[in-house]
Parts: C-alpha cells; sequence; structure tokens
C-alpha cells in the first residue's frame, strides 16, 4: 500500500512551470526526504499531495484517494507543517493547539504536553511575539498532535538551533517506528542521511533521482579541508587526493573534492603530516555541482 503516489504531476504557475510530471511513489512505513535547492518545486509538490493546489495535470494519491476532491476524513489520518506557520496574532501557542486540537478525537493532552517540553516551546506566549523558529516549533506540535498516520512536513528542520533539530529528528523517528509514514522537504542532505530510507532529488521542477539514502548520488564524494603540519605538500600527493584548491580566506588550508574511496582516501591522508583534517559529505550546492559537471558514483551521469 502506497501513503503517497504521484502520477505525472503538472504544476504551472502562469507561464511558469513549478512541478513537471514528477512521479512518486512513498510506502506506507517510510521516512523518505524530499531534497532540492530553492525553488525546486518542492512547496508546490507538497501543496499538490494536500489537495490546497489543483495540478494542471497528473495525479496525486494519498493512501489510495486522489486528492482534490477526496479530503474530509482523510485529512484527520495527516498531520501537515507548513512552509510558514500562521495563526492569529494575539492568540497563545496553547490556545492555537486547543482550537487545532477541536478538529481531531484526541485522548487528553498528555502527548502535546511531552513534545512541548521535548522541543523546548514556551506555549503561554502571544503569536506575534515567537521568532521563526517557534512558530516552527508550535507548527511541528500541532503537526504531529493527532498521532496521523502520515506526516507531511515543509522543511521540518530549517530555523530550529541544532539540539532541536536533532531532538525533532529523534521524535520523526520514534513515531515512525509507531506506524507513523513520514515525508519532508529540505535543502540538507546530512537531514536525509541521519533518518530518510529513500529520497528524491528535484530540481527546476524536475525529478532527477528517487532511490534509497545510500544510492543517492554524489554518495561516492567526500570533501577533504587539510593542513598540513610541515612543508606543502606535493603537488603529486595533493592530486592523489582528488581536485585540491588552497581556501583563499585560510592561507595553508586545502580543500579537496575527492572521489577516492574510503579505504584509500585514509591511506593517501596518511602519507601526508597534518596538523587539521576535516572530511565531510557534499552539501546539497556541492552534489548539484558535481551532477552538472561529472559522471557520479556508478558512472551514470545526471543531467540537471
Ligand atoms: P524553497 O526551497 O525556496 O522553499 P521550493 O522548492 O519549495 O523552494 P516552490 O516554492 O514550490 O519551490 O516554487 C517552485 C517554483 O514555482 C518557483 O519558481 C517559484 O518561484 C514558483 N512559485 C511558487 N509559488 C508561486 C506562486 N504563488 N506564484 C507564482 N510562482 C510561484
Amino acid at each position: 500500500m502506497y501513503a503517497v503516489e504521484t502520477e505525472q504531476l503538472t504544476r504551472y504557475y502562469g507561464q511558469n512551470k513549478a512541478i513537471i510530471d514528477l512521479s512518486m511513489s512513498i510506502l506506507d512505513g517510510e521516512i523518505f526526504g524530499f531534497i532540492g535547492p530553492n525553488g525546486a518545486g518542492k512547496t508546490t509538490t507538497i501543496r499538490l499531495l494536500l489537495g490546497l493546489i489543483k495540478p494542471n495535470s497528473g495525479v496525486a494519491k494519498i493512501f489510495g484517494k486522489e486528492l482534490p476532491p477526496a479530503g474530509g476524513k482523510l485529512y484527520r489520518r495527516v498531520g501537515y507543517l507548513p512552509a510558514e506557520v500562521n495563526c492569529y496574532p494575539e492568540m497563545t501557542g496553547r490556545d492555537f493547539l486547543e482550537y487545532a486540537a477541536g478538529f481531531y478525537n484526541m485522548n487528553g493532552f498528555q502527548w502535546v504536553e511531552e513534545l512541548v517540553d521535548r522541543l523546548s516551546f514556551d506555549p503561554d506566549k502571544k503569536f506575534h511575539s515567537y521568532s521563526h523558529g517557534n512558530r516552527k516549533k508550535l507548527g511541528i506540535i500541532q503537526a504531529l498532535m493527532h498521532k496521523p498516520l502520515l506526516l507531511i512536513l515543509d522543511e521540518p528542520g530549517s530555523g530550529l538551533e541544532p539540539l532541536i533539530r536533532q531532538e525533532l529528528f529523534k521524535i520523526l523517528e520514534e513515531i515512525n517506528q509507531r506506524g507513523t509514514t513520514i515525508f519532508f522537504s529540505t535543502h540538507s542532505l546530512e537531514e536525509v542521511e541521519q533518518i530518510c530510507h529513500r529520497a528524491a532529488l528535484v530540481k527546476q521542477g524536475s525529478m532527477i533521482h528517487i532511490g534509497p539514502v545510500d544510492e543517492l548520488p554524489g554518495r561516492g564524494i567526500r570533501i577533504v579541508t587539510l593542513k598540513a603540519a610541515g612543508p606543502q605538500p606535493s603537488n603529486v600527493a595533493m592530486d592523489r587526493l582528488g581536485e585540491a584548491e588552497e581556501i583563499p580566506s585560510r592561507p595553508g588550508y586545502y580543500r579537496i573534492v575527492s572521489r577516492l574511496p574510503v579505504n584509500e582516501l585514509i591511506s593517501s591522508l596518511t602519507r601526508i603530516e597534518l596538523e587539521y583534517l576535516r572530511i565531510t559529505d557534499p552539501s546539497l550546492e556541492e552534489l548539484f555541482f558535481d551532477l552538472n559537471n561529472h559522471s557520479v558514483s556508478g558512472g551514470a551521469t545526471y543531467h540537471v
């Protein structure tokens, strides 16, 4: 059974194509990441999935039912975090949560209190006084409060401080283990790698990759930042690691895009006496840059 399905979903704003022929299926029980840069069409897709806007062509289904027109009872099984959380300015967070609870058959507020506590949210302030991050926390609690079967979250991690973001991802994993399917959009590869089973990469309204997180393009790339302890390493030693360039703002530090398998990378690094070393996965920008310019892992070429 698919929790979410789209078939050749297409949506224009005037002449501007926001989403083109987007087809994907999210299995019941999955955590699915929807990743892409600004303007890729993530919010548009989410709004189509919820039936908030209509497609120009194609189909969006939730639990096998087409949206719109199906909605009604279906929405009680879905939790939704919009990109921008909004509410009457004079309402407190608690007022808003009690108001939202009226839409659902909820057995008490214990789970809400737990979320409030774990996300360090103060529910007794007025909405207009909440920062962007606190509005996001309020939206997250509202999306999770009725223990939905499907959670659709538009950039849940953005705007949250790192410790709260970690706690949120822990909560998401816990509720997934209890049976909730989660679909969330993000700019962050790290978030996808942290908790997703599968992910889709979108750019300019088109899907450029969908699959298990382990098979995301760019997984074979590592960004190495290093500073040698002794004399500057030879060009040969640096070339062995990958494409190296000195970081202009940090003399003596090099940034290297390496495609070496991990063991080879480590053994090549041991030949250099190092003062500083940092190895990270590529950022989304680096990944898209790489997709534009190279064949990536496994030799597949992606046209973006
Ligand atoms: P971000 O990461 O910046 O939130 P996104 O991936 O969510 O971006 P969308 O907001 O879905 O992308 O936008 C997709 C495209 O549709 C963009 O080119 C955007 O400018 C355009 N767009 C979105 N909403 C509207 C609108 N209401 N009217 C006109 N164009 C829009």
